[in-house]
């Protein structure tokens, strides 16, 4: 039942409340039975229909669900918007994406992209050997890679080796440094390479990564060392090797007038280097590309004023303008889209298991010789008014105060503090609704919502799945994935298993701003309640830690086929409890063998029988082969 209208709770109204049209880029959305679906090639597939695929596979929540048509819907996207914007504004040259295996270096995931982005020629960007060393084994010659990072002489003599197998592989020069290796290198291999050179731009923008632009970046070859670049490869014979300016003004970025501004900057650049003789033939425009975390389409860190077509037209269309205007050939344009590409892909499912709630018992009826305290309370929910509200506020905490003091004293009893903590909670709850009714909250009750809201306790860890949560005050989607024709009649907060309390969500999307709660539904005895946490693709996976020793979750792609069915493309056990004390220098084998020593000695003291420790050796190395969350026993 929707509680204001008295109607029945539509799974519409669930959409709204949590804003999945809004962010779900339509890879996401609500069947009329109130499940969460996952959606492409005009399909939709349940997810609670997958987890239960899981659940008789004997994959435990946590699990990491990749939808790999999302990830593949996502490149085709890009590359046709580019496309399109291309035709519409003539540009003669051609646009070539390439994915940076930063963003999420998972096997799953970069062999997806290369598999898939094979007939959009997409490629990848490296920003170290282990990554370079990825790149060369998952793509074909022909492909794109473009290497970013600093370079030793083993990661030059790789890309120079990657160009005579027919790779285009470019070395982005970052700082001035690099170049007599990449030359002396080249001259030793008697390898032509290709460079690319990272200008640093004074363009800033806003959004939490700003400062890998502006002066003080920290990449980039500033307008003088540019000239010294040049000059050096014109001295060598080289200049005609400069065939890429590279820039990147930072990662996601909300405002697409901060990216005119970026892109204008970048082409004066390319005019003038062309100018200076270089043989330029692509301009790369790096990442930047923002996702919408909350869907309220705005210039917010966690949001973007702009679709994707928006971008790609202004890219394309302020860079031709420029070149036009100078009479300078176009280049292929390259950008990096890490976050925007992979986002999308990844759901982080998990159940939960427990709930606190902060509410009277209501062990609270008034006795005959009870302390007088106790009426003053129950009067306050009695002459509430919105008039009289701040005033109630202040005097429910100071009774509840003498209360306690008077307990600490020895004057109250347990019975009695009882009762006045259950009336404190009752009255705190009627002012809450009381609240609800007002256009202002008083700035002391801010806080009010916050103070009553449940604590739901998921089996996950913040620190291992959702690091930026933790790390950057990143938001993130997060809703169930089923019920949702149910109206969710509680306000709660999240706590992770680690029992840290740091590991814990407390901020929300919200239509306009974020909320300090999310509204979920009662637990039901007997079923498991699911939530999601959507978008998740994107830098979560490896910046994750072992805090509290919880490992890598288990990991599950699906490819969902248009009949509707869906397929387990492939499985990743997460760590188990002997993988992650192996991380931290424990030797398994030798935990057991002192256990078995422990238990021998307990068999000699006559403490248990010989059947008895070989129980106990079974269920210890039983649960060194378990999973580190919270397992439940099917
Ligand atoms: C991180 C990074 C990217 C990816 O940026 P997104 O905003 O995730 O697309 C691209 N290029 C470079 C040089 C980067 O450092």
């Amino acid at each position: 039942m929707d509680q204001k209208t008295n109607q029945p709770w539509q799974a519409k109204q669930s959409a709204d409340l949590y804003g999945i049209e809004r962010w779900g880029n339509d890879y996401f959305g609500l069947s009329d039975a109130g499940h969460v679906t996952a959606k492409t090639l005009n399909t939709e597939v349940a997810l609670v229909d997958i987890v239960k695929g899981m659940v008789d596979r004997d994959l435990q929540m946590p699990v990491l669900l990749r939808v790999e048509n999302i990830l593949d819907a996502q490149i085709q996207r890009l590359s046709e918007a580019f496309s399109s914007a291309i035709a519409t504004a003539s540009y003669t040259q051609s646009y070539r994406g390439v994915y940076p295996i930063k963003v999420n270096q998972q096997a799953q995931v970069v062999e997806e992209i290369a598999d898939f982005g094979k007939r959009y020629h997409h490629g990848l960007e490296v920003g170290s050997k282990p990554e370079m060393i990825i790149a060369l084994s998952s793509l074909e010659p022909g492909r794109l890679i473009i290497c970013n990072g600093y370079k030793d002489e083993e990661f030059i003599e790789l890309g120079l080796q990657a160009i005579k197998l027919g790779f285009e592989c470019f070395f982005v020069i970052e700082t001035p440094s690099e170049l007599p290796i990449i030359i002396e290198r080249s001259r030793a291999l008697n390898i032509r390479p290709m460079i690319g050179i990272r200008i640093k731009m004074i363009s800033q923008v806003s959004g939490h990564w700003n400062s890998t632009s502006g002066d003080r970046s920290i990449f980039g070859l500033t307008a003088t060392q540019l000239i010294d670049v040049v000059d050096s490869l014109r001295q060598e014979e080289m200049l005609d090797c400069l065939q890429l300016m590279h820039c990147h003004l930072g990662s996601q970025i909300p405002s697409l007038e901060d990216i005119r501004n970026g892109v204008i900057e970048a082409s004066r650049y390319y005019v003038d280097l062309v100018r200076e003789g270089a043989a330029l033939t692509h301009i790369d425009f790096g990442g930047g590309l923002a996702v919408d975390y909350s869907g309220i389409q705005s210039e917010d860190n966690h949001s973007r004023n702009y679709s994707l077509e928006e971008y790609c037209e202004t890219l394309v269309g302020t860079l031709k303008q420029t070149l036009d205007n100078e009479s300078v050939a176009h280049p292929v344009i390259v950008t990096e889209s890490g976050r925007a590409v992979v986002a999308y892909a990844s759901v982080l499912l998990f159940n939960i298991l427990d709930t606190t709630t902060f509410e009277s018992s209501g062990k609270s009826l008034a006795q005959a010789d009870e302390n007088p305290l106790l009426a003053k309370l129950r009067n306050i929910s009695t002459h509430l008014t919105t008039d009289n509200i701040e005033q109630s506020y202040e005097q429910v905490h100071l009774y509840r105060n003498q209360i306690r003091d008077g307990f600490k004293a020895g004057q109250v009893d347990l019975r009695c503090r009882a009762s006045a903590e259950n009336i404190f909670l009752d009255v705190l709850h009627n002012i809450a609704d009381a609240l609800d009714t007002m256009d202002q909250i008083p700035e002391s009750m801010a806080g009010l919502k916050l103070s009553l809201a449940d604590i739901y306790y998921g089996n996950f860890s913040l620190f291992q799945s959702l690091p930026d949560i933790w790390a950057i005050d990143q938001l993130f989607p997060i809703m169930p994935i089923h019920r949702l024709d149910e109206e969710p009649t509680r306000q709660a907060v999240i706590a992770d298993i680690t029992c840290d309390c740091d590991g814990k969500i407390d901020n929300f999307i919200g239509l306009t701003e974020p909320e300090k709660t999310l509204p979920l539904h009662p637990l039901k005895v007997g079923e498991e309640y699911y939530l999601g946490v959507f978008l998740v693709g994107a830098y979560q996976e490896t910046l994750g830690d072992l805090h509290n020793l919880f490992g890598d979750t288990n990991v599950v792609s699906v490819r969902l086929n248009r009949d509707g069915s869906f397929d387990f493309v492939k499985e990743m056990i997460g760590d188990t409890i002997a993988d992650v004390l192996s991380y931290v220098e424990y030797e398994p084998k030798q935990l057991e063998l002192s256990y078995r020593n422990t238990a021998e000695r307990a068999v000699q003291q006559g403490r248990i029988s010989v059947a008895e420790r070989q129980q106990m050796i079974k269920a210890f190395r039983a649960s060194m082969q378990g999973y580190t969350y919270y397992e439940r026993e099917n």
